[in-house]
């Protein structure tokens, strides 16, 4: 165990972070520009519910960022998910593909629609699906049956892929394409963590036929709560609209609705939160790609640990930063934890693996091993815009 030294990581990370800032969290959202006029502006009008010309605008804006047909605006990332599969025509009884190191809300989504997860390998260069590994796996169990893709040791159909880009790595997206094609598999982008991310220059979450992002407190863009639908389609996009709203048939006193729909439009007063913080966007991605710099430079000598930065056909938004134990170093983690806490960094371990959480833990899967190694290597370090960028 020769050649680690965990005070070095604390000496890097002050190092790359701005002095004198007093306790430092993980990722703490900055309101700078017009928040308060926009929301003001909704208190004085009254639109403060469902019901509003910032929800409009919010959509069109994020269309526009992302080069996505339509962005539907909705309360939060778990929603623009449950709504995304419901869309890619994902029924009770199906099987979804995705990947067992994620936020939780990817494996519930599938559960509201009454499917099960089916837990795929992560990849070390990218932190996401391994697309030659779940080829590799298809390939073993499953059959294309009257044009559907079904796991023969279960005899359910395997309806979609959920890739999710980790910290706002963007996927190997192109080979999970041609895979989906292949398999005849819906694709939905799991972007909760990826606005502002870009796979080969394009947007992630314009890739898949439908999308979901997040706009939690924590992530790169807030609302308070909120996320959005992507998609290319204009019909998916308009129903998309309606599911989100009751599916309320449009009349001017008439309560019609044609399915059972779901209350999970994005309220005014949020969707103003969010045009305020989409004019911030392109500076808080360039702050944060600034504190990757300084943390990739800082990290450069320090034994034992990676800082991990874009794969080379992305451009990353950098949302959560993260180092990577070597593996003869995993016992150290918690100590790396403990220290920095005391020291007033915070930092935070990646996520449990979903098929380890007692609910999902007899869903079918394959070997999982990348997954588990990553789950006890990764360290998130602080993130937040205001940390990058103009402090010295
Ligand atoms: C944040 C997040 C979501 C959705 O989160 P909400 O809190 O519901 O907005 C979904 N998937 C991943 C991977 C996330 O990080």
């Amino acid at each position: 165990m020769t050649g680690f030294d965990a005070e070095a990581i604390l000496r890097a990370l002050r190092s790359a972070l701005p002095a004198d800032k007093g306790r430092i969290g993980l990722h703490e959202p900055c309101f700078a520009g017009n928040e308060w006029t926009y929301v003001k502006d909704c208190l004085d009008t009254g639109w403060v519910s469902s019901v509003g010309s910032y929800v409009d605008r919010f959509e069109r804006e994020l269309a526009e960022f992302t080069g996505a047909k339509r962005a539907v605006a909705v309360v939060n990332g778990t929603a623009a998910l449950h709504v995304s599969l419901l869309l890619a025509g994902v029924r009770p009884g199906d099987e979804v593909i995705i990947p067992s190191l994620t936020f939780v809300a990817t494996a519930n989504a599938v559960a509201y629609c009454g499917a099960v997860p089916h837990f795929a390998d992560s990849d070390e260069a990218t932190l996401g699906l391994d697309p030659d590994k779940l080829a590799e796996h298809l390939s073993a169990i499953a059959e294309i049956r009257g044009g559907d893709c079904v796991n023969r040791r279960t005899g359910r159909p395997i309806r979609a892929v959920v890739p999710m880009h980790t910290f706002g790595h963007p996927v190997d997206l192109d080979p999970l394409v041609e895979l989906c094609n292949r398999w005849n598999l819906v694709l939905v982008e799991d972007a909760a963590e990826s606005l502002g991310s870009l796979y080969k220059g394009r947007h992630t979450g314009t890739f898949s036929r439908l999308a979901a992002l997040s706009f939690n407190g924590n992530k790169v863009l807030t609302t308070g709560g909120g996320g959005a639908i992507l998609t290319n389609d204009d019909g998916l996009g308009k129903m998309a609209k309606h599911l989100t709203t009751t599916a309320k048939v449009p009349h001017r006193w008439e309560f019609f609705h044609d399915a059972t729909g779901y209350n999970y439009r994005l309220p005014n007063i949020n969707a103003a939160l969010g045009c305020a913080q989409l004019e911030q966007l392109p500076r808080f991605l360039k702050q944060k790609r600034d504190l990757a710099a300084r943390y990739r430079e800082a990290f450069r000598e320090v034994q034992g640990v990676r800082f991990i930065c874009e794969p080379s056909f992305a451009a990353s938004n950098y949302w959560l930063n993260a180092l990577l134990l070597d593996p003869p170093f995993v016992s150290a983690r918690d100590d790396i934890l403990e220290m920095t806490d005391k020291n007033g960094i915070m930092t935070r371990p990646a996520w449990t693996p979903m098929h380890r959480l007692p609910m999902y833990r007899n869903c079918p899967h394959m070997d999982l091993s990348g997954a588990e190694d990553l789950g006890l290597r990764l360290i998130n370090i602080p993130s937040s815009a205001a940390l990058g960028g103009g402090h010295d």
